[in-house]
């Protein structure tokens, strides 16, 4: 231990050797954080603290995972093995499952993702006969989300006129009963949502003292990394939890805290000192990771912001290069400066690909980059798209799972009674539904006693009906002796799935059957590490709970030499040898959406300083005069966040070929050659936003008619296609709209699905879903 403690400064030794009481250590980027908690806890094992005692709340749970590593190879692996690491979901998902019975879930209650959450908003809203261009699935999830991270519950929100009257406001006036009815049947389908797991975790240690008391007794030390984006569920647990021994040590940066949108609450960590008492306060001053412009970059932007904590930032490292700003005159152009970057740093100073980061305000902003990148063979990876077990034929293999493990869950039910299809019709499934609600059963209650109920069914369904329930009952049968593997694969052979998956012979049915060996294959190893480590137990129930929580950053796979392409918010904490901030631009970064008021102005600075203090050697920041945007061309402004930059950190380049100097060159000319570089002073912004148009944002499905671009839009079925819109295909999985084209009934249009690529569709026939 003492060789590892000798690897930190002083500032970082003393929290690093406080073993008991609350601390909290506040300090800039790169200064040592995580370090500091990751040699903490081994230093307390060292010290006695038995493993078992320890909780480790962590932003991802890659995050955990590596700091486990580090951990076991200071203290060995037997002993780090005991430590309870993780996000607050699967931390807190694990102790429902011993728990949940207090409340009235079975152990074995399924998690529904936001997929399976915002579905049955949907068919609530639709049985309920609202609406669905005002009670908007998304935005009514959101709303929920709010109300459960705040702990409002179904009771609290009728008796307080606050939010009924924001509701009515909002043109959405049964926002109440939308909400009751969503947790009661979330209840009845023994399902908790992501919310859930912090909101009935709360609801547990609140009503019940002997079980708080037990888990008080057993995380004796808790420590939380990220602490600024803890929202107030979180707070409340971690507050409850460390009540009685007070060993509590969070570490944070007030500059960071990028999740107000989603309920974070900066307070939790500039009120820590109110919360406990004798608070000891650390400050972490040098930074280990960047250079000394980038650091001198990064402090100079946050300087602008009035609410924070004064803080000093400073390093040791070399000057390094300056930031280098780069104009473009599109996002291809954008795309193709990255790609040729990347290229030239790789050849001149042999960095792996590993080495670089493209940074995004929006996930849309990928593709013009990711297309640049392929075009010179360039490996990436997305982080944070879609991930893996989204996938609809991953997600159809896991409901037949999740519906064996727990025949309560709704949504598995729903999503596989007619797949492969069984001549079961969305008529039948709907008078289920009605008929469950009706009784207060599930709707596998009533397929259980299908022959006994009056429903309007005819005998012919009524077969099928049968011959679903029995084949699930056998699969429930198969589970008592089978593991998870042997389980699935029967699954998938004898429900037909296999070959429906792949029934077409394409190239993407391919990629499908290819998928779900991989889902396999990931089951296989699963449970063969299960066994290495215990009795076998519930394997099932585990590997879908890993799968229900597997976070944006954990779908790591594949050739791990690759550039990482991610949205700002995914990065934080993460490093990169050379980082790319792109669409440095008005209205993109910072947001149109979060210019209202100087909270959320500020947010977006602090996102724009996360960003910048990703970079260890190099970072870019990029914007281009024109973006596509809603399926418009339009012209972007560089951003003022570039202008906020202490000008003596900053390097502006810029293609010689600038259309301000030669207005006839258009994009395509540049083709793939690199544009020569030439250093230009800082672009002039003009300060007065009075002679500005006003800004307008364009809602989603908002037609935009555009002179000068061909037919871009189309509104053949409910609502507007729009090139730009995301949508969702039954089969190939969510896509991007590159092009719409065709008139009436011919409409067709080009999309870029996530599997399988680029393809035309007639719109007639292909079953989209904007999303
Ligand atoms: P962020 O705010 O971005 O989460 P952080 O404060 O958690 O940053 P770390 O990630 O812990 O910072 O550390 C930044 C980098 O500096 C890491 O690569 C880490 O290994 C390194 N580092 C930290 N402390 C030292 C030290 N005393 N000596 C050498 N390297 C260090
Ligand atoms: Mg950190």
């Amino acid at each position: 231990m003492e060789k590892y403690l000798s690897q930190l400064n002083e500032a970082q030794y003393e929290p690093t050797v406080q073993v008991d009481g609350p601390m909290i250590i506040i300090a800039g980027a790169g200064s040592g954080k995580t370090r500091v908690l990751t040699y903490r806890i081994a230093y307390l094992m060292s010290k006695g603290v038995d493993s078992f005692n320890i909780l480790a709340l962590t932003f991802t749970n890659k995050a955990a995972k590596e700091m486990k590593g580090r951990i076991a190879d200071i203290v060995g692996d037997g002993e780090a093995k005991n430590l309870w690491m993780g996000t607050f979901h699967s931390v807190f998902a694990k102790i429902l499952r011993f728990e949940g019975h207090h409340l009235g879930f079975p152990s074995n209650f399924t998690i529904y993702d936001t997929q399976d959450s915002q579905k049955l908003l949907g068919s609530i809203i639709k049985e309920m006969g609202l609406e669905k261009d005002i009670y908007k699935t998304k935005q009514v999830y959101s709303r929920i989300s709010s109300y459960k991270n705040n702990l409002v519950t179904v009771k609290a929100y009728f008796k307080n006129p606050d939010l009924i009257e924001a509701d009515t406001a909002a043109r959405r006036p049964r926002m109440g009963e939308i909400y009751k009815n969503y947790v009661d049947r979330c209840f009845k389908a023994g399902a908790m949502d992501f919310d859930d797991l912090l909101l009935r975790t709360n609801e547990l240690l609140t009503r019940f003292p002997n079980v708080l008391a037990q888990y008080q007794n057993k995380f004796r030390y808790i420590l939380v990394d990220e602490y600024q984006d803890t929202n107030h569920s979180q707070y409340l647990i971690v507050r409850a939890l460390s009540d009685r021994f007070q060993n509590i040590c969070v570490v944070g940066d007030d500059a960071q805290s990028i999740y107000a949108f989603r309920g974070a609450n900066i307070n939790n960590i500039l009120n820590f000192q109110k919360d406990y008492d004798d608070v000891k306060v650390y400050r972490l001053e040098q930074n280990y990771r960047s250079t000394k412009n980038i650091v001198g970059a990064a402090n100079s932007v946050i300087e602008h912001n009035k609410t924070k904590l004064d803080k000093i930032v400073w390093t040791a490292n070399t000057e390094g290069e300056k930031v280098k700003v780069n104009r473009s005159l599109t996002d291809g152009d954008e795309g193709r400066f990255v790609a040729s970057t990347i290229m030239e740093n790789k050849m001149n100073h042999q960095l792996p690909n590993s080495d670089f980061a493209v940074l995004y305000r929006t996930n849309a902003q990928s593709r013009a980059i990711e297309d640049a990148l392929r075009k010179r063979d360039i490996p990436y990876q997305i982080y944070g798209g879609l991930s893996f077990y989204q996938r609809k034929e991953i997600k159809d293999v896991t409901a037949y799972l999740r519906l064996i493990l727990n025949p309560a869950d709704e949504e598995a039910l729903k999503r596989i009674i007619n797949y492969p299809a069984r001549g079961i019709g969305q008529t039948t499934i709907d008078r289920l539904v009605v008929a469950a609600n009706g009784f207060g059963k599930t709707i596998f209650e009533v397929l259980q006693h299908i022959d006994e109920v009056d429903i309007n069914i005819n005998k012919g369904t009524k077969n099928k009906l049968r011959d679903f329930t029995t084949l699930i009952e056998s699969y429930q049968v198969m589970n008592q002796t089978a593991n998870a593997f042997e389980l699935t694969e029967h699954v998938t052979k004898s429900s037909g799935l296999i070959r429906e998956v792949n029934k077409d012979g394409t190239p993407e049915g391919q990629v499908r059957l290819e998928n779900v060996e991989e889902l396999l294959n990931g089951i296989k190893d699963f449970v063969e590490g299960q066994i290495e480590i215990a009795d076998a137990g519930d394997s099932l129930g585990e590997f879908l709970e890993d799968v229900a929580l597997a976070t944006d950053l954990d779908g790591d796979k594949g050739d791990p030499n690759h550039v990482a392409m991610m949205t700002i918010h995914l990065a934080k904490g993460l490093e990169f040898s050379h980082v790319f901030v792109v669409g440095m631009e008005e209205d993109l970064f910072p947001s149109a959406m979060s210019m209202n008021t100087r909270s959320e102005l500020e947010e977006e600075r602090r996102l724009f300083y996360v960003a910048l203090t990703r970079a260890e050697n190099q970072a870019y920041l990029t914007y281009t005069l024109s973006r596509y945007r809603w399926g418009k061309l339009i012209d972007a402004e560089p951003s003022r966040f570039i202008e906020e930059i202490d000008d003596q950190f900053v390097d502006i380049i810029t293609p010689i070929n600038d259309p301000r100097q030669n207005p006839m060159l258009s994009a395509d000319i540049f083709g793939d050659i690199e544009p020569n570089q030439i250093r230009f002073k800082k672009p002039i912004r003009r300060k007065s936003e009075s002679n500005k148009p006003p800004k307008f944002v364009a809602p989603k499905n908002l037609k935009l008619v555009s002179k000068s671009s061909p037919p871009d839009k189309t509104n053949l079925f409910d609502g507007t296609l729009t090139v730009g819109n995301i949508v969702e295909h039954s089969r190939f999985g969510k896509g991007e709209v590159l092009k719409i084209e065709g008139k009436g009934a011919d409409v067709k249009a080009e999309i870029n699905f996530e599997v399988g690529g680029i393809k035309k569709l007639l719109l007639r026939f292909a079953k989209l879903d904007v999303l």
